[in-house]
């Protein structure tokens, strides 16, 4: 909580900064990609204050009873925008919100959903009552003044995978991991609209910070065998095809290979991240910071793998 005051005190003195982003004005723009569905497709940026945290897909739902909404977005402002941008598409209420992961910039629009029942699973709820605090501080330091009045919030329902009917929508919730501890993604049987969360980043280079690489691949390897029609990826725009989820797998594989054999050859982090990424890839945004990333956050691992090994 410090930290924010502090924060709040030094944007408070940043006055042309703050005066730049005045209306905090994530200005979202509901789209439709297939009947009864829209998404707000956010930037393929890390967060930044000139984007206030707004780098994340999220979406909802229009059934004859009501709306379903898929993640919640990075901020109190955020999920406030997002339900008056809803209201302009239906006036039919809020049924129910399903979170994809614990993520900070895809739950912490949840004060803006009180009173409407949250779901996730049951991993995702135990991390964002681990680690949201933490994250809702970094956030307010990364993209500051936008972040006002945001706290962690957990959801209220746990939810088990399976079908539920919900105003005409057969809806298939799906209970994964390898991007996190629980990744949650929703198959509308209906429509064909496959929502991913962040087991698919589409143009946007994937985050690891939570990663497991092979449960990642045998999820991809189970998403698609959805006869999706259209497919919303955490990250980056809408996919018609299977050709995204190809590319995530790919890029996991050459991860995978790569750090497993510098870690055989001795390489110290630092000589992995200079390693020359391929040119396959390159049509990914921040292909050499998330690389770096990654490298921070999975290398230790397979350096401990080759100690057991050598004893
Ligand atoms: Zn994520």
């Amino acid at each position: 909580m410090m930290l924010r005051v502090i924060n709040a005190l030094l944007i408070s003195l940043c006055l042309p900064l703050a005066t730049l982003a005045a209306e905090f004005d994530y200005q979202l723009n509901p789209v439709k990609v297939v009947k009864d569905t829209y998404i707000f497709e956010g930037k393929t940026e890390d967060f930044t204050f000139g984007n206030g945290g707004n780098i994340v897909n999220t979406g909802f739902i229009v059934t004859s009873n009501g709306v379903v909404v898929i993640d919640t977005g990075p901020s109190l402002r955020y999920g406030e925008q997002m339900r008056k941008a809803i209201s302009n598409v239906t006036k039919k209420p809020i049924l129910r919100v399903y979170l994809t992961h614990h993520h900070p910039d895809h739950f912490l629009g949840n004060q803006a959903f009180k009173g409407i029942p949250i779901y996730a699973l049951g991993e995702t709820i135990t991390s964002i009552n681990n680690e949201g605090a933490g994250f809702t501080d970094n956030l307010y330091l990364m993209v500051g003044d936008w972040m006002r009045g945001t706290d962690s919030i957990a959801p209220t329902k746990t939810v088990e995978p399976g079908v539920v009917n919900l105003g005409g929508h057969k809806i298939e919730i799906l209970g994964f991991s390898g991007h996190t501890v629980g990744d949650l993604a929703i198959f509308d049987h209906t429509t064909g609209a496959l929502f991913s969360g962040d087991l698919i980043f589409h143009k946007r280079t994937l985050t690891t910070p939570h990663a497991n690489i092979s449960l990642w691949l045998e999820t991809i390897a189970a998403l698609k065998k959805k006869p999706f029609k259209v497919l919303i990826p955490g990250h980056g725009p809408k996919s018609l095809d299977k050709q995204a989820m190809d590319d995530v797998s790919d890029y996991l594989r050459w991860i995978d290979v790569t750090f497993k054999k510098a870690s055989e050859d001795g390489l110290s982090m630092t000589e992995l991240m200079a390693q020359p990424i391929p040119k396959q890839f390159s049509g990914n945004a921040l292909l050499k910071e998330e690389f770096s990333r990654s490298v921070t956050h999975l290398y230790a691992k397979y350096e401990q793998a080759v100690f057991k090994r050598a004893n």
